[in-house]
């Protein structure tokens, strides 16, 4: 999804004025990047009417910046197909709140009841009971004890001879004996939906009353996992969804249609094996994930805040012509410190946010210092053509700044990265930077 998405995005972002025809092609290549991730065809439908709509207003096309304005439209309607904000769980008005884990096998159901349950101790100090309800496979029992052990949490279960409701009769028995205020239980899965499994599903939701029926759904399955969705919640009338495996390669294309196809939230994401890999879900971190633009609205917005437009459009020329020097370099750090450190900055740049690289990419504000020191030191010809800088230049230029040639040549050298790094991003290249990056 977000390699196409940004494609078409960084299309427009080279832009200063966008068309209404523009428009139209970004539209069609954010259609067809959706359609590749699987996202449901209604969705993108009405996802890419919606946006056509509002990036065709007014407002767009006279603004000084109609590619970002496009961007954050496109952002804000993602955002809104996913429900606009966290949803919390259901809770019981008394002890305790059931909460009921189902979907496929492999899903990650089991591994989910032990994060919640983790989630809930660390965070309400709760005290839940746990059910093993999957009685297909002897190891699914023991994969859940394995997990209680790990936490501390008590497990129910009758081994794999007893009716699946039967064992969950017995464990919400159990659970009022001892004053649990939780329970979660973990049901059995299957390869696909099937009738025989969703019947047991439905017993067992009719004998515990659930408050939630979590409907756990692994992102890494594409357009399959809306299907899915939409089966288990006509049968089972679904309260809301995990999406797991966020930390595999997926951009969460799931995510969007889940929602706007059952129209029931999606509470938590699952970003790892581990029992504390589990988060709350937010929409909008998710809208910048499928957009794959890390804090670019953050950017943007302070962006808007603190650079005249037109100045920066002259900048994004020499950019682009390849013409940047140090001047502008000098003009560029002085904006840049309004704006916050160098670094924080970087790391809200798209394809910075997640680049190894970054690691190890700081600038202390005393290099400032030093770099403005060894400009002010460069004759006004030496600054318009930094090619001019040779040896015995660069000597002088040591000698009259007061910082050492070692950091001259460094400085120089980062000068002439961070200007072909910049031209490289200004035509929508993030690859291939990290060659680039280091000393
Ligand atoms: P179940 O059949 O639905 O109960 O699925 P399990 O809980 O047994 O999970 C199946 C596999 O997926 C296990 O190897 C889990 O460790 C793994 N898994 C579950 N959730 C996540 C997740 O969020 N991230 C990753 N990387 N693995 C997960
Ligand atoms: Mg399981």
């Amino acid at each position: 999804l977000s390699e196409r998405l940004q494609k078409a995005l960084s299309g427009l972002r080279r832009k200063g004025k966008v068309s209404e025809q523009d428009v139209r092609d970004t539209m069609r290549e954010i259609r067809l990047a959706l359609l590749e991730a699987d996202v449901n065809f209604g969705v993108v439908k009405d996802f890419v009417k919606n946006v056509r709509e509002k990036a065709l207003g007014a407002e767009v096309l006279d603004s000084l910046t109609p590619a970002q304005q496009i961007i954050k439209i496109v952002n804000d309607e993602l955002t809104k197909t996913m429900g606009e904000a966290a949803v919390p769980l259901n809770k019981s008005a008394h002890i305790p709140t059931v909460i009921m884990m189902v979907g496929l096998q492999g899903a990650g159901k089991t591994t989910t009841v032990g994060k919640l349950s983790k989630y809930l101790m660390d965070n309400e100090k709760a005290r839940p009971l746990l059910i093993a309800a999957d009685v297909y496979r002897p190891a699914a029992i023991d994969q859940l004890k394995v997990i209680g052990d790990q936490l501390n949490v008590p497990v129910f279960d009758m081994g794999t001879d007893t009716d699946p409701v039967e064992i969950v009769r017995q464990g919400l028995a159990q659970a009022a004996l001892q004053k649990n205020d939780y329970v979660l239980i973990d049901t059995a899965g299957r390869l696909q939906i099937d009738e025989q499994l969703m019947t047991e599903l439905a017993n067992i939701k009719d004998l515990a009353h659930p408050d939630e029926i979590l409907l756990v759904v692994d992102s890494m399955t594409g357009q399959a996992a809306t299907d899915v969705a939409k089966g288990f919640n006509e049968r089972l009338d679904i309260t809301g969804v995990v999406l797991t495996k966020l930390d595999g390669d997926t951009r969460g294309g799931a995510a969007l249609s889940i929602r706007a196809v059952t129209g029931k939230p999606i509470k938590f994401v699952g970003q790892g094996e581990k029992m504390d890999a589990l988060d709350v879900f937010y929409p909008d971190r998710m809208a910048n994930r499928i957009l794959g633009m890390g804090d670019m609205m953050t950017l943007i917005d302070k962006a808007q805040k603190n650079y005249d437009e037109k100045q920066a459009q002259e900048v994004a020329d020499k950019i682009k012509e390849n013409t940047f020097d140090f001047n502008d370099f000098i003009d560029q750090m002085d904006q840049v410190s309004n704006m916050g450190s160098m670094d924080e900055i970087m790391k809200m740049i798209p394809g910075f946010a997640n680049n190894p690289a970054m690691k190890n990419f700081h600038v202390d504000p005393k290099d400032i210092a030093h770099q403005k020191a060894i400009v002010y030191s460069m004759t006004p010809q030496e600054r318009e053509n930094p090619d001019l800088l040779n040896p015995s230049r660069r000597r002088r230029i040591s000698a009259g700044s007061g910082v050492p040639i070692v950091k001259v040549n460094q400085m120089i050298k980062q000068f002439n990265q961070a200007k072909k790094m910049m031209n490289q991003m200004y035509k929508g290249n993030f690859s291939g930077m990290e060659g680039m990056m280091g000393n």
